[in-house]
Formats: structure tokens, C-alpha cells, sequence
């Protein structure tokens, strides 16, 4: 009769070795019948491999072998630790216990007899398996335990740790039940908020005031976490004390273990100085620190949002680029404070014409923007602009001061087919420029002619860059001839351009771009050692030295240090000329602002023997008394008096009464531009001192000059 083989047993595997097979035939085929899987070796040595290499669940062993017998095998496998635990039945058919206690010794479990009754061997092995199949289950478990073990203590260190977290924390933490009741807060809880845990404990406020209970933020923030269970966001509260602050929260859902809502942990942090920075940031890099104006970071970002909701309305806009007319003056004069508290003031007037719709921004400087987002008409622009320009007129009180001033105004119109912010921002600048040449105190229109003249500009800015690294400067001389003798005195620099493509070009059409750029001071000094050198040739021929009246553009003199002069005047020097060879020539407006630094610098000059022109005479403001306060040696009629003298008696009067006036106070009169006999008559007679004119010379290239020194002809 089969026995019954526990079905966990089958499909086991099975090694037997014995070095005589054949007479295990009967047993193998038993085993293998049982479901068992059976495997074989001839000797101790295969045996070791091929356990090694299948590890079978249980291994017969027969004692008695050729070479390495039984004993010394299981010895042999009990030392491998990959198969040491495999259970060894030794087949014998020695029966003395001593032989059997050497197998056990060597690590065998049990003795199967032969010849072998075939019931006993099953049960034999049956009871291995199962003992194996025990051991190693309780080795699992013990493994289970093990993990589990860990795990508890790695929790529980969590929870330590948590706790400390918790106890520590900067962050502020507040557990809540399902009914957002407070249950629990930390330390870092009650020093942000001012509340200890016995004042929120069982409440519903300590985070959130009532007020913001009622919010939307918080109805927001519950469907949130009913939603996802998770929210974050960034809420104003108020401390206990009153005091409002910014806490960064973030509320998470506690689980119990069958997944429903157990309640609430919130963690905080007190970001109010952070955010009181970041605003700080904020504004210092949108707005302007003096007006409070959006500056010109902030204004393009408006411009630009605006452009992107015109295009959407299809209305109108217009921009409004201004610029104060002659506000250096009024720093030059009274000082950057009262510069700063008229700009401050400019500010509330623009703010104060405007709608709240429309953009009020400061660009730097004495420029301002201002966008009208929603015009109706053109003529709407032109009224506002005529409202600025009329209220930016009404003096200004600073301090002890009153001031007066006006601006230039550029309007560019917003269409469609200029939707680009930048452009149309310098569209209204170069506008702007416009209404400056036409006297400032008023606006102009950008137009394409404008554009024209803008392009032209910016070519000729980098042509005389090249041209002065290139020498295409060159100089021409006007005499000046004393009138009583008529003979040349005095011979006045006039700069020409020598451009490879448009040949010569006067002074009118590059030193306004030269000025405006800065060039002007570069060009300045070659001209001022240019004309030196030459005067330097001429100076021997004149037995009463010859002067030379050089062009002063009145940047030349608004640096602040004296470098310019001294290295000049050092020129001078070295070239053996004495300061008395030089005339500069400077504007009216130059001494309006009755600029200390000027003055000093035109002393400095005038200690060295240099002396002072005031160039086109008549066409400016400055008062006689002023040249007399500034030293000022000579007076030059401005040549559009000059042109009307033969016939407007209005002009024959103010032209008289410069030069007895100008001799009342010690001045020397030069009249410029004189062209007819009856121009230079009249002149003589009324005691003019000098004549400069196409009647005697037209100016002259350097050579051309001396060759009429040289011939020394009277003119008159
Ligand atoms: P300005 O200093 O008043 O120079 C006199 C201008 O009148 C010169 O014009 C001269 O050529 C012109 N002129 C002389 N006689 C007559 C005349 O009889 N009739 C008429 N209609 N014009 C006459 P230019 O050379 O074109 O210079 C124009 C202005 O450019 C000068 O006016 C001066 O303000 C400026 N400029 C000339 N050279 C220099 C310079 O080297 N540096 C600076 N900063 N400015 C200069
Ligand atoms: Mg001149
Ligand atoms: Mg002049």
C-alpha cells in the first residue's frame, strides 16, 4: 500500500548516493512514483557537486563508498554553507551504534537500514521534510519578527525625532480636529501668534482672525482640503498683540487608519520681514525714489500691458515725452535740492492733469512720460499737452525760492501699425527734440519727416566719431581788423569738416551733435591747440603779436575740475605764447545761470592774461552790468543787427547804443558779419572798435591767412 504524502512534500527534491546504483533501483523508482524528484551520484565527490549545483531538499547517503565513504562526505558538506543545512540520511547496513553516533557526529540526521524496509525509509524521510519544512518556516517568521522589530524601533525614533521637530521648530504648528478645533500647538505656535496653547486650545481662531473666517481666501483653502487634502498659501493675520503679520502656511489632512479624517496639522512661518523687503525691492526697482513715479522699468512694463489691451479695445492712446526746458539752471543756480523738490513737484502736477487711467512715469532726469490711455480725439492730446506746458509755467516755490520754468513736449500717437513700445517711446523723443529747436515751451507732432532727421542724426554721430580718430578736421581764420587802422588784429577759428563723401561742412550742421553726444569736448581741444599752433606761426609777423578768438561751446566749461585749463594755459606755454595771444569766445547763456564753477574757470583764464569775447551779442538776455561783474573784454554785435543797419533805424540805434554803452563800461566792441561799405561806415562812425566780415575776408584756410598777413594790406 502507497502511503499518503503530504501534498506540501511533493515535487521535492531528492539526491541519493551510493557507489552501487543498480541496487537502488527499487528505491529510486518508490521515491519518484511518490512525486518526488529524484536525483543520483556514483561517489562522494559528485555528490558534493551536484548538491552544491541543485540543492535538493534532502540528501541519502550510503556509508559504505569507494574513495571518500559516507561520513567523511557529510562532513565535507556540512562545512559548505550553501548546503549545510540540507538534511543528511546515511543508508547502511551496519547496525553498531557506535559507527551510527560517528554519523550523527558529522552532522547526519538519521540511519536508514538495508536492506531497507521500504514503509520505514518513507517515514523517515517523510519526517525530515516535514521537520525541514518546520524549521524553516519558523526561520521566516523569525526574519518577519525581526523586521518587525526594527521597524518599531525606527518608528519610535521617528516619533522622538518628530517630537523634537516638533518641540524646536521655528515653524509654527497647530493640530486641529476634523472640526478645525484647536487640539495641540508648539512652542514656535505661541511665540508668533502671542497665544498660548490654554487660550486657542478647543477654539477655532489663533491662526485665522474671524474676519477671515468669512473670507474667500478660507472658503477656498477648506474646498481645498476637502478636495486634496493639501493647502498652502500665504495669509495676513493678526498677532495677539495686534499686530499684523505674513505667515507662509501650509495645512495637511490627518488620516486615521481606516482612512477617515482624523483632523488637521498646519505648519507656518512668520514671513512678514521678508515680505516688507521684498516690497522694499519691489518699489526701489518699479519706482522712482524722488517722485514716487513708476520709473522706467515699471513704465515700459505698463506701456507694453497697455499696447496689449489697446489692441484688443481698438481705442486710441497717445504718449507724451517731456522734457523741462533749461533745468540745469535751475541745479546750476539754486542747488540739486531745490533741483529735487522741483522735479518732486513736477511730479504732482503731471499726476494731478491726468486721469488715474493714464501713466505718469519718470525716465530720469527732467523726463517724464506721460500716457493718455484713452483719448477721444487728437485735439484732446493738444489740450492736454497745452494744460501741462501751461501749468509746468506757473513759478514753482522752492524753499526760500521762486522758479520758473517751461518744457518741451513730444507726442507720439499710438496706431497699429506701430505697436512696438520702445518705438514709440522714441518716437516721442525725438518729437520732443523738435519742440526743443523750435524755442521749447511747446509740443510737436512726431512725423516721418522726423524719422528722416532721427536716422540722419545717427549716422552723423558715428561718422564724426571716426572723423576725429581720422583728421578730417581742418580750420579756417576770419580776420578781425581793428577799424581806425585797418589793419588785422585778431583772427577768429572757425572749425570746417572735411567729410570724404559731402565735402566741406560748416560748423551749423555737426557741433549741435558734437554738444549733444559729448564729442564736443574732444573736438574743443584740438581746435583750442589746432588754432594755438597756427597763431604760433603768424604771432612773429604782427609787430603787436597776433590774437587768435577761438569758439567755446559752453559744455567746454561745465566740468568740475580745472584739468582743461590748467592744461591748456600749459599749452600755451610751451609753445611760447602768452595767454594774451587768445580770445575765447563764449555765449550769453553761458553767464546766465551766474554759475560760481564757470566764473572761477573764466578767472583762472583771464589771471593768465586770456581774454573773454561774448559771441553773437544782442540775440541773448545778459545784462551789461553782468559781462562788467565777469571781466569780460569784448562785445561781438551779433551779425543779424549788422545786416540791418543800412536800412532799420531800430537796428542803427541798438547797435549805437551796445558800443557807447559797452565803452561806458570798458568793453571793446567787435561787429560781426559786415558785408557792405555802408554797414562798415556806419560802424566807423558810431566808434565801433573791430569788423569781421565778407567786406574785408571771407574766413580762410591757414595759408590762404598767411599770405594776407604777410601782404599787410590796409582795409578799409
Ligand atoms: P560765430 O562764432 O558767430 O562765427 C561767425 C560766423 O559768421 C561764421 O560762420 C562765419 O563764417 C560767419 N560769417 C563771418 N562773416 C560773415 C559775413 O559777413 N556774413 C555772414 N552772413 N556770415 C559771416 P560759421 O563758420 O559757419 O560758424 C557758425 C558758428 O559755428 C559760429 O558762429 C560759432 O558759433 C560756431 N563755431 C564755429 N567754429 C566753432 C568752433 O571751433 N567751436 C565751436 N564750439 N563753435 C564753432
Ligand atoms: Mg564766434
Ligand atoms: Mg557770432
Amino acid at each position: 500500500m502507497m502511503p499518503i504524502v503530504d501534498l506540501a512534500l511533493r515535487s521535492q527534491t531528492i539526491l541519493i548516493v551510493d557507489d552501487t546504483p543498480a541496487n537502488l533501483r527499487v528505491l529510486v523508482d518508490y521515491l519518484e512514483q511518490m512525486g518526488f524528484n529524484v536525483l543520483t551520484a556514483q561517489d562522494g565527490e559528485e555528490a558534493l557537486t551536484r548538491a552544491q549545483f541543485m540543492l535538493p531538499e534532502l540528501i541519502l547517503l550510503d556509508v559504505m563508498m569507494t574513495g571518500m565513504d559516507g561520513f567523511e562526505t557529510c562532513r565535507r558538506m556540512k562545512a559548505i554553507a550553501s548546503i549545510a543545512d540540507i538534511p543528511v540520511i546515511f543508508m547502511t547496513a551496519m547496525t553498531s551504534t557506535t559507527s551510527k553516533i560517528e554519523g550523527f557526529d558529522v552532522g547526519g540526521v538519521d540511519y536508514i537500514t538495508k536492506p531497507f524496509q521500504i514503509e520505514e525509509v518513507f517515514a523517515r524521510i517523510h519526517t525530515q521534510l516535514r521537520v525541514r519544512a518546520i524549521h524553516q518556516q519558523l526561520s521566516r517568521q523569525n526574519t518577519l519578527l525581526q523586521e518587525t522589530i526594527t521597524q518599531r524601533e525606527r518608528l519610535s525614533e521617528r516619533m522622538r525625532v518628530a517630537s523634537l521637530v516638533y518641540q524646536n521648530s521655528g515653524e509654527g504648528m497647530l493640530v486641529s480636529d476634523t472640526a478645525l478645533l484647536t487640539v495641540a500647538t508648539n512652542p514656535a505656535f505661541s511665540r508668533i501668534t502671542g497665544y498660548s496653547f490654554e487660550e486657542v486650545e478647543g477654539k477655532a481662531s489663533g491662526l485665522f482672525s474671524k474676519e477671515s473666517r468669512e473670507s474667500a481666501q478660507y472658503a477656498r483653502m477648506l474646498e481645498a482640503l476637502r478636495a486634496v487634502g493639501y493647502w498652502d498659501g500665504e495669509i495676513w493675520s493678526q498677532r495677539k498683540n495686534g499686530e499684523t503679520y505674513a505667515k507662509w502656511m501650509v495645512v495637511n489632512t490627518l488620516k486615521n487608519a481606516d482612512g477617515t479624517l482624523q483632523g488637521y496639522v498646519t505648519l507656518f512661518s512668520d514671513i512678514t520681514d521678508k515680505k516688507r523687503s521684498e516690497d522694499v525691492i519691489w518699489k526701489q526697482a518699479n519706482f522712482d525714489e524722488l517722485t514716487g513715479l513708476p520709473n522706467r522699468r515699471m513704465f515700459n512694463a505698463r506701456l507694453q500691458q497697455e499696447i496689449r489691451n489697446h489692441d484688443r479695445a481698438g481705442r486710441s492712446m497717445a504718449l507724451l515725452f517731456i522734457d523741462l526746458d533749461n533745468f540745469k539752471e535751475i541745479n546750476d543756480t539754486l542747488g540739486h535740492a531745490a533741483g529735487d523738490l522741483l522735479l518732486l513737484e513736477t511730479g504732482h502736477r503731471l499726476s494731478a492733469l491726468t486721469r488715474s487711467s493714464d501713466i505718469v512715469a519718470r525716465l530720469g532726469g527732467d523726463e517724464f512720460v506721460v500716457v493718455l490711455t484713452q483719448i477721444g480725439k487728437a485735439h484732446s492730446t493738444e489740450r492736454i499737452s497745452q494744460e501741462i506746458i501751461g501749468q509746468l509755467t506757473q513759478p514753482y516755490t522752492l524753499g526760500q525760492d521762486t522758479a520758473y520754468i517751461s518744457a518741451s513736449i513730444g507726442i507720439s500717437l499710438y496706431s497699429h501699425n506701430l505697436t512696438d513700445a520702445a518705438q514709440l517711446l522714441n518716437n516721442a523723443d525725438q518729437a520732443m527734440y523738435l519742440a526743443k529747436q523750435n524755442g521749447g515751451n511747446c509740443f510737436h507732432y512726431f512725423t516721418p519727416v522726423l524719422q528722416e532727421a532721427a536716422l540722419h542724426r545717427r549716422g552723423l554721430i558715428n561718422e564724426l566719431r571716426s572723423a576725429l580718430l581720422t583728421n578730417q578736421f581742418l580750420l579756417h581764420f576770419q580776420p578781425i581788423v581793428e577799424m581806425a587802422s585797418g589793419r588785422i588784429h585778431k583772427a577768429e577759428a572757425l572749425v570746417r569738416w572735411r567729410h570724404p563723401e559731402r565735402g566741406i561742412l560748416g560748423p551749423i550742421e555737426f557741433i549741435p551733435v558734437a554738444e549733444e553726444t559729448g564729442l564736443i569736448i574732444e573736438l574743443g581741444d584740438w581746435i583750442f591747440k589746432e588754432a594755438v599752433r597756427w597763431t604760433r606761426c603768424w604771432a612773429d609777423r604782427r609787430p603787436g603779436g597776433l590774437q587768435v578768438s577761438i569758439n567755446i561751446s559752453p559744455l567746454q566749461l561745465q566740468n568740475e575740475d580745472h584739468q582743461q585749463e590748467q592744461e591748456w594755459l600749459a599749452y600755451l606755454k610751451d609753445i611760447g605764447l602768452s595767454g594774451s595771444n587768445v580770445v575765447l569766445e563764449i555765449t550769453e547763456g553761458l553767464l546766465l545761470g551766474e554759475n560760481s564753477k564757470i566764473a572761477e574757470k573764466l578767472r583762472r583764464y583771464r589771471t593768465a592774461g586770456v581774454q573773454m569775447a561774448i559771441d553773437d551779442f544782442g540775440t541773448g538776455y545778459s545784462s551789461l552790468s553782468y559781462l562788467k561783474k565777469l571781466d569780460i573784454d569784448y562785445l561781438k554785435i551779433d551779425k543779424s543787427f549788422i545786416s540791418n543797419l543800412a536800412t532799420d533805424t531800430n537796428d542803427r540805434a541798438i547797435s549805437t547804443a551796445i558800443i557807447v554803452m559797452a565803452h561806458k563800461l570798458g568793453l571793446k566792441v567787435i561787429a560781426e558779419g559786415v558785408e557792405t561799405v555802408e554797414q562798415k561806415d556806419f560802424l566807423i562812425a558810431a566808434g565801433c572798435d573791430y569788423a569781421q566780415g565778407y567786406w574785408y575776408s571771407r574766413p580762410l584756410l591757414p595759408e590762404q591767412f598767411e599770405q594776407l598777413l604777410d601782404q599787410d594790406v590796409i582795409m578799409q
